[in-house]
């Protein structure tokens, strides 16, 4: 795909083709996911480029990178929380979820499906209606919570009727009916099957071998070895006549094969089923699926009456179905300690990044966190207006006092201009940037405005009680204003030049004022008590 000439709108849509439906081929979805990533970051487009990398990281699952998913999902849920795209913030608990599961953390699987499903709105598509369901049905189901999981299973199939995709329907079918199998519900699975059957002829729905394997299982349990057989021969056909992803699929088909065929009393072609299932696994090096061999094999040698090799091959059943679980739990481990490092990591890196952009004395920002921030703050905000604060004749506090006074008063001032500030321009912020010299930003305020609220906490600076600090000192500051759009061109740079400039007049005029004003040829006015404006 050339995603290099996409507007956001097409972009957009190229992208809701990978996130609305199965990607068949997981590399080959990668691969488009990233040129629209690139294409989204080039057009600037954050929420853009957050979806083409939820993308990537879904897709990424699929060939293994489960921690990155991890990574990405907690990360993008974070940003799309942040942002209101709830539509993106349910795709990246869906995504949390998937990765739950592959740990085995039941319970935060369950959480995230929840908020999977609690964050969709009637914008969201059908595919996530109902997938979302669907996984939040199986979640349930998992733990065993069938009468949660039914509730679920039956609103996902409704609304799968309602928008006639019957795609997704038997999707819905054949996760039900696999867990209500499992959990041991053959009646409920057998009917459940029944609906998917009747359906899929209805809409002239071909079967795939996944399904067709729930609907043999399905049947063997509930005792019609006949048609299990029937369907699992057509599992099998199906299967070596298309191309389907997992391999290991395979031995299962013809275990259950054999299951079917053992129900039947026909041992000699269930062992061939067997055996054709033991020479794949090796050869697959499949070892989670030997204790099921094992099992299936100890039932065939009962069935043909030869307890003595039944009980040996029990044995070995047991052994390698405990070396599997120890197997999945280590796995299981090994993956919530790679979640839980990540977490940890990315809270400490958040940590140190928050550290290095504060002052340690003041705990105000510092001038690492202006360099950072102004430059989008200026862009996005013609209206901002930036002020720079000088304590006056600060070294004389230090000379006659102490430098320890000294950073008391530092302190002090920097808790005022804080409070001032907050009290009148709620979204600004004060920042350190060295010495006795502070920055304020005034978004979306007007020059005069600005002026006004400054002034205010110079007085505030002046009059606070020092005497128990200073003694006979007085505190006081010089402030000088710059409105961004004053500035030309407006920019960070030019715009702390004028306020620098006015600051250097306030100075010169008499310290203990505010200066705002423009263009070099006009001179600063200056506002000082009364005489604001
Ligand atoms: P003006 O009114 O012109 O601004 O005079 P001033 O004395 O405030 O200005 P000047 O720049 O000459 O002196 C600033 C002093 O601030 C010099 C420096 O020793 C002191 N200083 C800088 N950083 C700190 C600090 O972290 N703590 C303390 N106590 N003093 C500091
Ligand atoms: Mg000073
Ligand atoms: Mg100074």
């Amino acid at each position: 795909m050339d995603g290099s000439v996409l507007g956001a709108e097409e972009l957009s849509a190229a992208l809701l083709a990978i996130e609305d439906q199965f990607v068949p081929d997981p590399a080959a979805g990668l691969a488009a996911a990233a040129v629209l990533e690139r294409r989204a970051a080039e057009l600037g487009d954050e929420g853009l480029r957050m979806r083409a990398r939820l993308c990537r990281a879904s897709l990424g699952v699929r060939t293994g990178e489960i921690a990155a998913a991890a990574r990405e999902s907690y990360g993008i849920q974070q940003w799309a929380a942040r942002h209101g795209d709830r539509l993106l913030e349910s795709r990246a608990h869906a995504l949390c979820a998937l990765v739950q599961r592959l740990s085995g953390d039941a319970a935060q699987r369950l959480e995230h499906s929840l908020s999977a499903v609690e964050l969709l709105d009637e914008t969201a598509t059908a595919f996530l209606q109902i997938g979302h369901r669907t996984r939040l049905a199986d979640a349930l189901a998992d733990t065993g919570a069938m009468e949660a999981a039914r509730l679920q299973y039956r609103h996902a199939e409704t609304l799968a009727q309602q928008a006639q995709r019957w795609d997704l329907l038997n999707i819905v079918h054949n996760n039900w009916a696999h867990y209500e199998y499992e959990n041991g519900h053959v009646v409920q699975a057998v009917e459940v099957i029944g609906r998917m059957i009747e359906h899929a002829e209805a809409h002239g729905l071909e079967l795939d071998p996944p399904t067709l394997h729930t609907v043999g299982e399905v049947q063997a349990a509930g005792g019609d070895y006949a048609e299990a057989e029937r369907t699992m021969l057509t599992c099998i056909a199906r299967y070596e006549a298309g191309q389907f992803e997992a391999v290991a699929d395979l031995v299962y088909y013809r275990l259950t094969l054999a299951r079917a065929r053992r129900g039947l009393g026909d041992v000699v072609r269930a062992q061939e089923s067997l055996d054709a299932c033991r020479a794949l696994c090796a050869e697959l090096g499949l070892d989670a699926i030997l204790a099921e061999l094992h099992e299936e094999q100890a039932e065939l040698h009962a069935a043909r009456g030869d307890h003595a090799a039944a009980f040996a091959e029990l044995k070995v059943f047991i052994a390698a179905r405990e070396r599997r679980r120890s197997q999945e739990r280590e796995a299981q481990a090994q993956a919530r300690q790679a979640t839980f490092e990540t977490a940890e990591a990315r809270e400490q890196a958040e940590r140190f990044r928050e550290q290095a952009r504060r002052d340690p004395l003041t705990g105000l920002r510092n001038r690492r966190f202006v360099d950072e921030e102004m430059p989008a703050l200026v862009a996005d905000d013609p209206g901002l207006c930036l002020a720079i604060a000088d304590i006056d004749h600060f070294k004389r506090i230090n000379d006659r006092l102490s430098h320890e006074t000294g950073d008391q008063v530092l302190v002090q001032v920097a808790r005022l201009l804080e409070t001032g500030l907050a009290a009148a321009v709620p979204r600004g912020f004060v920042a350190r940037l060295g010495g006795e010299e502070f920055l304020l930003a005034l978004p979306a305020t007007p020059v005069a405005d600005a002026a006004a609220v400054l002034d205010r906490i110079r007085q505030a600076i002046g009059t606070h009680h020092w005497h128990d600090l200073t003694g006979d000192l007085p505190v006081t500051i010089s402030i000088g204003v710059a409105g961004v759009g004053e500035a030309a061109p407006p920019n960070q740079v030019t715009a702390l030049a004028i306020a620098d400039r006015n600051l250097y007049a306030a100075k010169h005029g008499g310290r203990d004022r505010v200066v705002a004003g423009t263009p070099p040829e006009q001179r600063p006015r200056f506002y000082r008590d009364r005489n604001v404006g």
